[in-house]
């Protein structure tokens, strides 16, 4: 009977943009390969994405979704504050992070009523290696971030090079890894510098405790882009990984596109529309990911540096102010003269990306954007933020050599506490993207490397591979244990 070893795998996202949308992409990929599929999320979040499961589902896929609240009153939330990005303080990330925990007891009871063969879950559900082991199954951790990241963090974990230096600005080199990867402690998050406790500190530890003992690692990456990277995971830190991405272009067919986000009242037409008028590889777009939010301060030195260049631009602001357009250069919009647009809210970034007339990407070097854009071919200006976003500008910008880096000194989770990056550099490094030889050949490695992004996925490629040897050790795992 093709049914009694049909696989059954769970997936239950941590609910961020970034984690989600990328998680959604894998589920789907594993569902077109024949897999039972049953995402776990809650109901507000279902929305973005709900009506693209549907159609899946009218095409012959077997997957679904089961939905649990989210335990705002139990975590001191607001109501409806189902999603990271609906989070406008520090404490409040951390409520939701610790709420995180609260969803063990509804995810197994799930599982005891389905008896998945698999469950993959974001590391920030650290509880669910054990509710795998009750079970019997593997747990796979889904950490949002390729392997270099991955990788370094061990070295740093290991070797403790950012103790041994003096100051915030003495650069190290991260000991161990596959290339001579040169840090600061100033670009370190918080937790890694574990210099103090925090109230992060210690759930930070069992996230990493949860990774470590979990049955391996999937990652949205692809071999070419990191290979010493993937070879090092598997062999030095010693763990199993399985890379399948990018996912992001085996899911071009998606209905629930501007559901992604929290607002969505931009139309995508009027982006392609505008995209379509213009010529190819002119375009620069700039956005900064599902979160970050800059001051006005920012935004200012942004406006003043693209009217001063003459490319044109699409710009997607987020604001957390209520006087909107306080950091506008006077006339800003009627000066560009259809050479800008701005996007207040969510954009159709994947959309924007693939489209030709784009020729460079600003960008905050979220895993995400990063594999979109190295997938779309197009180069990069690197403006990092937070999280392992400085490991990914490393990437970027000193191995695979298309990125310029804006010159951001600092991590910094915090709007306000952000030194604004000034005109003068962003113009200089948005002029060394777009003109001249260097620029040229940025541009052909990133179309090189775009093309094995895409061959990566295809029927024989490693994505498609590593895709297809995970479900037969599954398989292997679920008959042995019949
Ligand atoms: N994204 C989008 N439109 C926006 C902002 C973000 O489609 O206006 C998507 C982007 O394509 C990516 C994800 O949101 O898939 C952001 O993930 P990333 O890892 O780049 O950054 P994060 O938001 O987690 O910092």
């Amino acid at each position: 009977d093709k049914r009694a070893d049909q696989l059954h795998v769970y997936f239950l996202p941590m609910m961020a943009p970034g984690h989600m949308i990328p998680l959604v992409d894998m589920a789907r990929q594993f569902s077109r390969h024949g897999v039972k599929v049953t995402i776990i999320t809650t109901p507000l979040n279902a929305t973005k994405f709900s009506k693209t499961i549907q159609k899946d589902r009218e095409l012959g896929s077997d997957i679904s979704i089961r939905t649990t609240e989210f335990p705002c009153k139990e975590a001191g939330l607001p109501e409806g504050c189902e999603n990271l990005a609906s989070t406008t303080s520090s404490e409040m990330s951390l409520k939701f992070i610790k709420a995180l925990y609260l969803f063990q007891q509804p995810v197994e009871k799930f599982m005891e009523e389905d008896h998945p063969d698999c469950l993959i879950a974001g590391t920030l559900f650290p509880w669910a290696v054990d509710v795998a082991a009750k079970l019997g199954i593997p747990r796979l951790a889904f950490n949002g971030t390729g392997l270099l990241p991955m990788c370094a963090y061990h070295c740093l974990m290991e070797h403790k090079p950012h103790l041994k230096v003096e100051s915030e600005m003495e650069e190290f080199i991260i000991l161990g890894l596959p290339d001579t990867i040169k840090m600061s402690r100033q670009k370190l998050s918080e937790h890694l510098k574990d210099e103090k406790e925090t109230p992060m500190t210690a759930i930070v530890k069992d996230f990493m405790r949860a990774e470590t003992t979990s049955y391996g690692a999937i990652v949205n990456s692809f071999y070419e882009l990191e290979p010493n990277y993937v070879q090092h995971f598997r062999e030095v830190v010693g763990r199993k990984v399985w890379h399948v991405g990018p996912v992001s272009l085996c899911n071009k067919d998606n209905e629930d596109k501007s559901q992604r986000g929290q607002d969505s009242s931009f139309s995508e037409q009027k982006c392609l529309d505008w995209l379509n008028s213009k010529e190819p590889k002119s375009v620069i777009y700039i956005c900064f990911g599902s979160m970050s939010i800059f001051s006005s301060d920012q935004l200012l030195e942004i406006a003043t540096a693209l009217e001063a260049s003459d490319h044109q631009f699409i710009w997607v602001v987020r604001q957390n102010t209520t006087n909107h357009e306080e950091w506008m250069p006077e006339g800003f919009e009627e000066k560009l003269n259809g050479r800008g647009l701005i996007i207040k809210g969510w954009a159709p970034q994947v959309l924007i990306l693939d489209h030709e007339a784009t020729g460079g990407f600003v960008t905050h070097c979220g895993w995400n954007s990063l594999l979109e854009g190295v997938s779309a071919g197009v180069p990069m200006v690197t403006w990092p933020l937070s999280a392992e976003q400085f490991f990914n500008e490393k990437l970027l910008v000193e191995i695979l050599k298309i990125g310029v880096p804006v010159g951001v000194q600092a991590w910094s989770q915090r709007t306000d506490s952000r030194v604004p990056i000034n005109r003068e550099n962003i113009q200089r490094a948005v002029t060394k993207l777009m003109v001249g030889q260097e620029a040229e050949e940025m541009r052909g490695r990133a179309d090189a490397l775009g093309n094995s992004a895409k061959m990566a996925v295809e029927k024989g490629g490693s994505s498609d591979n590593s895709l297809i040897s995970l479900l037969e050790e599954l398989r292997m795992g679920k008959s042995s244990s019949n």
